[in-house]
């Protein structure tokens, strides 16, 4: 194919779908190999979601991470139909405020793991972190320190894909063709969990770099959890070089460690905290930027404050703070983060039905409900997360071939307590074959 035209022919030859949906451009497919092959989910209720199919699955991601109160909440769905029948939304530009928005930031604000935060609502993760970078550079300007910039991650961190997300990503493929090394400049990354890698870049650069984002518990990059006195290390590094320290909690925020934040969980004390997926358990989409009093003070001072040039229409969106009311009620009534807590070593029990198989390389955690199971090929992960689906086990592989056990908070006892059994007769198939 030369030049930018288009290979009709390469097009008509992919894949027939063979019926509805021959548009829907997936996130981070192939597209050739997933139109004939997608997974149609098609209703949920409480840990079990049933396909096109008719198979009922044991939701063993949560969606991605974001379903923590089960699926087919009517509770959820009512708070929507009753904030959209009232007002669907209106933004939160310049004095304009609606009131789910007001009040969702206030509990958020008393709830956070940093004290007298300000809540700055985004539509999710990636608009969370991209956010939070202009915002603690912002933060420098208004110090008088323009030269802090430069943003530090980890390898094997994730943090979105909008445009910082996609600098800042310590996921390599995920890096990649976008411009220079760096599609928005000034950033670096460190070894995931050596505290001297970060000490060795502040050493000589510390100068210049605005914050380190982390993951407490990375994610995305494989569920690996911070080695014993790694996170202590980092906070005392940010604070003899003056960093902030921003965490990532978007899988982690409203209680998927077992404690309603993992920086509590391991004591930290953020500047910024970025939240999403849990706050609405994905009934609605909805992040935020947590800001902790020292970053805010220069936007929020009475005296000639700066004003943080940022914006989303759908910011403080009023039918997503609604569910999101509903959903913490909910979390709250039902003692789910607790719950989490108290069964991270039922979980535990349950993996270690894993221990020795010759296709297991670790087990990775659990903290809280937070796991996950490296298998020693990145094509056998896969193949397990499509053969899960014949052990009525939803699956899904990532970096690393390692797949992820964060099943929803309310997942039944004997369903917890099975998993691990069942993912190893689900690789001893696979041995088999
Ligand atoms: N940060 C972390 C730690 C995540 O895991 C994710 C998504 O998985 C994001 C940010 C991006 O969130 P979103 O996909 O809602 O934009």
């Amino acid at each position: 194919m030369s030049g930018t035209a288009i290979d009709h022919r390469a097009v008509a030859d992919a894949p027939d779908a063979g019926g509805a949906g021959r548009a829907l451009w997936s996130s981070q497919a192939s597209m050739a190999d997933v139109l004939d092959d997608r997974v149609v989910i098609e209703r949920g209720e409480g840990a079990h979601v049933w396909d096109a199919q008719g198979r009922r699955l044991l939701d063993v991601g949560s969606g991605l991470w974001f379903c923590n109160v089960g699926h087919g909440r009517r509770e959820l769905a009512d708070a929507a139909h009753a904030q959209m029948a009232r007002l669907a939304t209106y933004h939160t530009f310049g004095r304009m405020a609606n009131r789910p928005a007001l009040e969702l930031a206030d509990r958020l604000a008393a709830l956070a793991p940093l004290p007298e935060a300000k809540v700055f609502f985004t539509s999710g993760g990636s608009d969370s972190a991209d956010t939070a970078a202009k915002l603690v550079r912002r933060f420098w300007v208004e110090q008088g320190r323009p030269e802090k910039r430069t943003i530090v991650t980890r390898e094997g961190g994730y943090h979105g894909l909008h445009a910082y997300g996609t600098s800042l990503a310590g996921i390599e493929a995920n890096r990649e063709g976008y411009g220079s090394d760096s599609l928005v400049p000034e950033t670096a990354r460190v070894a995931a969990d050596d505290a001297a890698s970060l000490a060795a870049l502040l050493e000589v650069r510390g100068g210049e770099v605005a914050a380190v984002f982390l993951e407490a518990v990375i994610g995305t990059g494989g569920f690996v959890p911070p080695p014993d006195g790694y996170l202590d290390a980092v906070q005392a590094l940010c604070r003899a070089h003056d960093v902030l320290l921003v965490v990532d909690e978007v899988i982690t925020g409203f209680g998927r460690t077992g404690a309603l934040f993992a920086s509590t969980r391991f004591a930290l004390d953020p500047d910024v905290v970025l939240v999403a997926k849990g706050m609405t358990s994905g009934y609605a989409p909805l992040g935020a930027v947590l800001v902790g009093a020292r970053v805010a003070a220069p936007f929020w001072r009475a005296h000639e404050p700066a004003v943080f040039r940022h914006g989303l229409t759908y910011s403080g969106h009023a039918t997503a703070c609604a569910v999101a009311h509903a959903n913490l009620d909910v979390l709250e009534r039902e003692r789910l983060v607790e719950r989490v807590a108290a069964r991270e070593p039922e979980l535990a029990r349950s993996l270690a039905a894993l221990d020795g198989h010759p296709l297991v390389a670790e087990v990775r955690g659990p903290v809280g409900f937070m796991a996950g199971v490296r298998l020693r090929d990145v094509a056998t992960a896969e193949r397990a997360a499509r053969a899960g689906l014949d052990h009525g086990l939803l699956l899904r592989a990532v970096t690393g071939g390692t797949l992820g056990v964060c099943p929803p908070f309310t997942i039944g006892d004997e369903d917890l307590r099975t998993l691990g059994a069942r993912l190893r007769a689900l690789l001893d198939g696979l041995d088999d074959a």
